[in-house]
């Protein structure tokens, strides 16, 4: 297993775990962007957007409901927040695992870089 998300969804690698359920497996960030930068990814290894299929975008839809959650949780459902999918070489994507940023807790910049 090469996909160093699949490794940390098996716990291989350790994470920051802040969600889990039978779908999804959420962590906190290594480099954080923000006072809270948040992954949330499927336990089935998609590596984007570009590959979902029907299984995948299913689950996908759930992530944005943990996404949900974890904002109420973290305190910034009221204050706001981002959710990013970085796609491809372009979208600067570096983990091929398909994976949701949650950024929030300081005020984001618009449009990004
Ligand atoms: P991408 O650049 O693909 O959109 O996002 C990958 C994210 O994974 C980056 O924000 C990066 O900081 C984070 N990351 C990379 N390696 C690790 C790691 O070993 N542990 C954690 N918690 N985050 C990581």
């Amino acid at each position: 297993m090469d996909c160093l998300f699949c490794r940390i969804i098996s716990g291989e690698i350790p994470s920051s775990k802040v969600y889990e359920d039978e779908y999804l497996y959420a962590f906190r960030d290594i480099a954080p962007q923000a006072p809270v930068h948040i992954l949330v990814v499927p336990k089935l290894h998609v590596s984007g957007i570009n590959e979902l299929d029907e299984e995948s975008a299913s689950i996908a839809s759930k992530a944005l409901v943990a996404i949900r959650d974890l904002a109420k949780r973290e305190g910034i459902a009221e204050s706001g927040y981002r959710v990013v999918i970085n796609t491809g070489r372009d979208g600067q994507q570096s983990v091929d695992h398909l994976h949701f940023h949650l950024l929030g807790g300081r005020t984001l910049a618009w449009p990004p870089g």
